[in-house]
C-alpha cells in the first residue's frame, strides 16, 4: 500500500530548503495515479515546461523514454534502485540545453512516512556546447572549414554506420589531389596568398563535386574525396576530370595568375579494405606517384614501395651532401653572333652508389622539400667559383668568361644569400662580376621587398642575375623592368622545335624584343641543331647553349672546350 500524501505544511521545510537552489529541483512521489510532484522550485517548473515543449524528437522512442525524467522517476519508484542519474538534452529556441539529471530516495522517518524521491537537473549546456565545439575545432580546418584528416575519416565511418558505404561493396573511392609546387608558391608569395590560395582551390573544387561527395583537407597542399562510385574506375576518372578542369582558368591572386597544378591519385574500395584510413593512405601514396607521372594513379599495392624509395632519396642525398659526394659539370654558353665562349652554366650531379645517377630533376625538388636545397646550394656556390679560381691558376691569367648557378627560390628565402656569395667570391678570390646568379620567375615574386633587396645587394657586389627558364612561369611584365636583372634566360620548350612552329619563333622574338626595350641580352637554351643556332642568332638573341654546342661537361674538359675555342672561335 501506497502512504499518502503527506500535506503541504508538512513539507515546508523542504520548499524552502528546494527554493534555496540554484537549479531545478523538485520532491516526487508516487500514488495510485500516477507520479506526482509534492514541490518544485521555480527553476524545476521552467524546466519541466521547456523539456515538454522541446522534447528531442529526433530519437527513437526507446532513447526518449531513457531520456524522460518522468519515466525515469516511475521506474525509480518501482524499483530498489538507491538512486539514478542520467543526461537530458533537448533544443530549445537558443539551441541545445543539457541537464545532468539525479533522483535520490529522501531518508523516511516518523514525520515523513511517504516514499519521497528528491529529483535534481544541473545545468551542462556551456560545457556540452563547449565540448562540441571544441570536437567541432578538432575536426574541422579552420582554413577553408573543411573536414581536415580526423573529420574526414570519422564523417566516412558515419556513413558506414549508417550502412552506405558498406551496403554496396567497392563502389565507393577516395580520390586524393595535392597541389604541385605549392612549397614554392607559399614561399614564393607569402603565406597569406598561400591560404588564399588553398581557399579558392577548396571552392572551386567544392563546386565541381555532386552532392553526397565529401571533400576534405588533410594537410598543408592534400585534399581528400570520399565519393560513391557505382561505375567504378571509370566514375573515378569522370570526378577527377572535373576537378583537373576547376583548375584550367588560373587563380588570381592581388597582382598575380597563378597556374594550378594538381597531381589526382585514387583509390577504390576493395571488398575486404573497408578501413578508410587505410583507403586514404592508398590514395596518397597513388598522389605521390602522380606527381612524377602527371597523369592520374590508380593505386596500386606496390605503390608504397615508391614512398619507401623517395624516403630514403631524401636521406641518401643527405649522406651525400655531407660526405661531399656532389659533383659538378659545366655546360658552355656560346655568344651565337661571334661563336665564342661566353662562360658555363654550373650544374649538379650525383651518383648515388644505390640508386644510380639521379637527375637533378627529381634530386632538387626532394632538397627543395626537405630544406636540403640550403647545404646544397651553398656548395654549389662555392665549387662553381672555385672551379673558376682553379681555370684561372691553370692558365696563369683571369679567363675572360663568367659563371652562371642556379639559386633555388627556396633558398632565396630561406637563405642569407648575399652572405652566402659573398662568402663563395672571397674565399675563392673571384670578383662578382664574373659570376651570374640564374633565378626562376617564381623567385622574382616573392615578397618584393625581399627580392628587390637580394636583387639590390647583389648588384652591389657586381654579381648579375639572370633569369631561367623565361616564358614558362607568371611574372608580370612591371617587375621585370623595375628589378636589376640583366639577361633573360629563353626556356627550352620555346626553342625545341623551334624550325617551322611560327609559333614557337614568335614567342621567341617577341622575348628578344622585350629584352631589348628592357636593356636586358637574351640567352636560348636546348639548342640542339646548327640550324636552330642559326635561327637564334637571326632573331637577335645574344647566347645560346644546348647539345649543339656540348653537353655539360665534367671541369677539366670543361676548361679544355674553353681553350680549344678561345684560339679560334667557330659555331
Ligand atoms: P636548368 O637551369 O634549366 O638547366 C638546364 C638543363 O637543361 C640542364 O639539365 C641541362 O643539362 C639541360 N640541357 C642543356 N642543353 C640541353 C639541350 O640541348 N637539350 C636538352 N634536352 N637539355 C639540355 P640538368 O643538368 O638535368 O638540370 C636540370 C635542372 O635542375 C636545371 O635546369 C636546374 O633548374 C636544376 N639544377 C641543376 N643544378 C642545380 C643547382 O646546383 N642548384 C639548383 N638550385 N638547381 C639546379
Ligand atoms: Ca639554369
Ligand atoms: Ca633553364
Amino acid at each position: 500500500m501506497t502512504a499518502p500524501l503527506p500535506a503541504v505544511e508538512d513539507l515546508r521545510g523542504y520548499t524552502a530548503f528546494l527554493k534555496a537552489l540554484p537549479y531545478p529541483a523538485a520532491l516526487l512521489t508516487q500514488s495510485p495515479s500516477g507520479l506526482h510532484v509534492l514541490v518544485g522550485n521555480a527553476e524545476f517548473f521552467s524546466f519541466v515546461e521547456d523539456q515538454a515543449a522541446n522534447e528531442l524528437l529526433d530519437c527513437e522512442d526507446s532513447q526518449r523514454r531513457q531520456r524522460n525524467w518522468r519515466h525515469r522517476a516511475q521506474a525509480m519508484f518501482d524499483s530498489q534502485r538507491r538512486s539514478d542519474r542520467f543526461e537530458l538534452e533537448f533544443h530549445d529556441r537558443l539551441g541545445l540545453r543539457a541537464y545532468s539529471c539525479s533522483l535520490t530516495w529522501v531518508e523516511e522517518d516518523d514525520a515523513q512516512p511517504a516514499r519521497l524521491v528528491l529529483f535534481t537537473a544541473t545545468d551542462r549546456t556551456s560545457e556540452r556546447n563547449a565540448e562540441s565545439t571544441l570536437r567541432k575545432e578538432l575536426m574541422t580546418d579552420s582554413l577553408t572549414s573543411l573536414p581536415n584528416r580526423i573529420g574526414f575519416v570519422e564523417q566516412i565511418e558515419g556513413l558506414a554506420e549508417n550502412g552506405r558505404p558498406a551496403a554496396s561493396k567497392a563502389t565507393y573511392a577516395i580520390i586524393g589531389f595535392d597541389l604541385v609546387r605549392f612549397s614554392r608558391i607559399n614561399e614564393s608569395l607569402g603565406a597569406m596568398a598561400g591560404d588564399e590560395l588553398i581557399i579558392t582551390v577548396a571552392r572551386r573544387v567544392k563546386s565541381v563535386l555532386r552532392a553526397g561527395d565529401v571533400l576534405a583537407r588533410i594537410g598543408g597542399n592534400e585534399f581528400a574525396i570520399f565519393a560513391h562510385v557505382g561505375h567504378g574506375l571509370s566514375e573515378v576518372l569522370q570526378i577527377a576530370e572535373r576537378v583537373r578542369k576547376a583548375f584550367e582558368a588560373p587563380i588570381r591572386l592581388s597582382t598575380y595568375l597563378i597556374n594550378v597544378e594538381v597531381a589526382l591519385g585514387c583509390a577504390l574500395a576493395q571488398e575486404d579494405s573497408d578501413d578508410i584510413e587505410r583507403l586514404l593512405r592508398q590514395a596518397q601514396a597513388a598522389v605521390k606517384r602522380a606527381k612524377k607521372s602527371g597523369a592520374l594513379e590508380v593505386y596500386r599495392a606496390n605503390v608504397l614501395r615508391e614512398a619507401l624509395k623517395r624516403f630514403t632519396l631524401e636521406n641518401r642525398l643527405r649522406e651525400a651532401i655531407d660526405n661531399g659526394e656532389l659533383t659538378m659539370v659545366f655546360q658552355p654558353l656560346i655568344n651565337l653572333q661571334t661563336g665564342a665562349v661566353k662562360g658555363f652554366e654550373a650544374l649538379t650531379r650525383w651518383e648515388d652508389s644505390v640508386l644510380g645517377q639521379v637527375s637533378p630533376n627529381e634530386f632538387i625538388p626532394v632538397a627543395e622539400e626537405s630544406g636540403l636545397i640550403v647545404p646544397l646550394g651553398r656548395w654549389a656556390m662555392c665549387e662553381c667559383v672555385q672551379t673558376l679560381a682553379d681555370w684561372d691558376r691553370r692558365f696563369g691569367e683571369t679567363l675572360p668568361i663568367t659563371m652562371n648557378v642556379n639559386l633555388s627560390p627556396v633558398q632565396m628565402v630561406r637563405d642569407n644569400v648575399p652572405r652566402a656569395v659573398e662568402e663563395a667570391l672571397r674565399y675563392a678570390g673571384i670578383a662578382g662580376n664574373r659570376l651570374i646568379i640564374e633565378l626562376t620567375e617564381s623567385a622574382l615574386i616573392a615578397d618584393p621587398d625581399k627580392t628587390r633587396q637580394l636583387l639590390g645587394a647583389l648588384q652591389a657586389m657586381d654579381v648579375t642575375v639572370a633569369m631561367d627558364d623565361f616564358g614558362t612561369g607568371f611574372s608580370n611584365l612591371a617587375s621585370l623592368q623595375s628589378l636589376p636583372i640583366d639577361v633573360l634566360k629563353i626556356d627550352r620548350s620555346f626553342v625545341t622545335d623551334m624550325i617551322g612552329d611560327a609559333d614557337k619563333i614568335a614567342i621567341v622574338r617577341a622575348i628578344v624584343s622585350l629584352a631589348g626595350a628592357l636593356g636586358m641580352e637574351t640567352t636560348a637554351e636546348g639548342i640542339e641543331t646548327p640550324d636552330m643556332a642559326d635561327a637564334l642568332r637571326k632573331l637577335g638573341c645574344h647566347f645560346g647553349q644546348g647539345y649543339h654546342f656540348a653537353r655539360p661537361l665534367p671541369p677539366q674538359e670543361a676548361f679544355h672546350y674553353w681553350l680549344e675555342r678561345s684560339a679560334a672561335p667557330t659555331i
